[in-house]
């Protein structure tokens, strides 16, 4: 890089936020630079993970001819209820899930993230990889002018700089629009595998008709050891994804280590059979940030705005994170394109960027389930104490025990009783609820 290297708009990061902001600005026009410490866009990011098209409609209409580097359509969504030795599913399969394109594809990021960023190139952007933004270039007011990076020669220099650095913020930080590093509470750390098995085999071993179906199961209860979080399954073209990941906090409390864990749940007897004879091709870990709506940073300051992780926008129950970060890099890379328009790079006008945020769905949600990490956090129960009376009282109430059904009822009612008592199910009723009505 030379000196007084100078673009209409600096993106720190090749995430789906910092990209999408890219792609946007390309298209409408401005000279961009998007700045990726990885050795390529992706080569540090990894996912479950589903990604949604209609983030990828809004930010690339084109993609579908653009040679997408997606695994399968997600054609079978699954929520299952584990409990140490069974397993109650819900599956939804439908004949809406097989429309072309698909609401949703799983994805592998070491692929996907390069592609896209392929995509930014040929639009224009300048995507230099290998390089870590350090810190930032001021004028004479204060106001952000550009980017130092790690390069002797690297400082670059735009009115306007979209931060998309994801979870660990440490630029966001360093501006003062996030106040410390993410605390424990609201916090998970994930842990995942991708293991090859042969196409047919994916297909056989989870019902699928063909490379066009897919599935994604989220499992909750004795996947995380019915501590708050998740485990998944998702079906890639040539292999399974699985994974799992707690709030941190509960992986302090209770002493736990998030890779045992995950061994752990590919070893239940319900789980092992699917992953028999597979071979692991990728491991890592990674944070997701669950910070919620009244923790985020500020998003925008004189010259900056701050999209996707980096921002906490991650809505955890839904497990979306790409679709927020994509339509919030989107909307970043629209107000600086509206910015350079006017002439006006002001915290005042950048507002706007936040405004537009929140007549979307990525600040409603955000703050509709304002409260799910605190009911994750005061109910550590919940997991294990209602999947594992699901599982009970579904076996016994489905299976013939020469008991009346009524004194069955009777029966299964005290064996929730006996895990928790009626003011205390109508609590974490009452807790859950709140949860997910903000
Ligand atoms: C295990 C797991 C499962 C998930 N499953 C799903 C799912 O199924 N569906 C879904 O939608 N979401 C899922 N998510 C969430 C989703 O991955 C994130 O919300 C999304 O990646 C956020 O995108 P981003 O661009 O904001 O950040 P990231 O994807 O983290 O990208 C940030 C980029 O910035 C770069 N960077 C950081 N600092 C600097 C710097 N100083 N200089 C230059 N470059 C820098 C990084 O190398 C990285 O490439 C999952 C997350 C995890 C961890």
């Amino acid at each position: 890089m030379a000196n007084k290297l100078t673009f209409d708009a600096i993106v720190v990061g090749g995430g789906p936020a910092g990209t999408s902001a890219a792609i946007t600005m390309a298209r409408a026009g401005l000279q961009t630079i998007l700045i990726e410490r990885g050795r390529f866009a992706g080569a540090k990011n990894f996912f479950g993970g589903v990604l949604y098209t209609h983030a990828l409609d809004a930010v690339l209409p084109d993609w579908q001819s653009r040679g997408p580097a997606l695994e399968r359509p997600v054609t079978d969504t699954g929520y299952w209820l584990l409990s140490p030795d069974s397993v109650l599913r819900f599956t939804q399969k439908s004949e809406r899930f097989k429309k072309v394109p698909a609401e949703s594809y799983t994805a592998l990021r070491a692929n996907f993230d390069p592609w896209f960023a392929q995509q930014a190139v040929d639009l224009g952007v300048l995507v230099i990889t290998k390089t870590t933004v350090t810190g930032f270039l001021r004028d004479e007011k204060g106001r952000v002018i550009g980017v130092t990076t790690d390069r002797p020669d690297g400082d670059v220099y735009a009115p306007v700089v979209i931060i998309a650095e994801g979870v660990n913020n440490l630029l966001t930080q360093q501006l003062g629009l996030a106040k410390s590093d993410l605390p424990p509470r609201f916090v998970a750390l994930s842990v995942k595998e991708y293991l090859g098995l042969p196409e047919k085999e994916v297909e056989a071993r989870f019902g699928l008709s063909g490379p066009d179906e897919g599935v994604a199961i989220d499992v909750f209860g004795d996947a995380t050891l019915g501590l708050p979080g998740t485990g998944f399954i998702y079906t890639d073209r040539a292999g399974i994804s699985i994974g799992c990941g707690l709030l941190l906090e509960q992986l302090v409390i209770n002493n736990l280590k998030p890779y045992e864990i995950l061994a752990r749940f590919k070893n239940h007897p319900i789980i092992k059979p699917y992953l028999e004879g597979a071979e692991r091709l990728e491991y890592g870990a990674h944070l997701i940030p669950e910070t919620g709506y009244d923790r985020m940073p500020t998003l925008y300051t004189d010259g900056v705005m701050v999209a996707g992780d980096a921002a906490g926008m991650v809505d955890a129950l839904h497990r979306e994170g790409t679709n927020l970060a994509m339509i919030a890099g989107k909307i970043a890379g629209e107000t600086a394109v509206e910015a350079h328009k006017q002439r006006n790079f002001s915290a005042e006008f950048l507002k706007e960027y936040r405004r537009r945020l929140q007549d979307s769905f990525v600040l409603k949600d955000l703050k509709q389930y304002r409260r799910m990490t605190d009911f994750l956090d005061s109910t550590p129960h919940f997991m294990e104490t209602y999947v594992n009376f699901a599982n009970e009282a579904a076996y016994r109430y489905f299976t013939a025990h020469g008991m009346a059904k009524r004194d069955m009822e009777k029966e299964i009612i005290r064996l929730l009783t006996r895990r928790r008592s009626f003011l205390g199910v109508a609590v974490d009723m009452i807790k859950l609820l709140r949860g997910m009505r903000g």
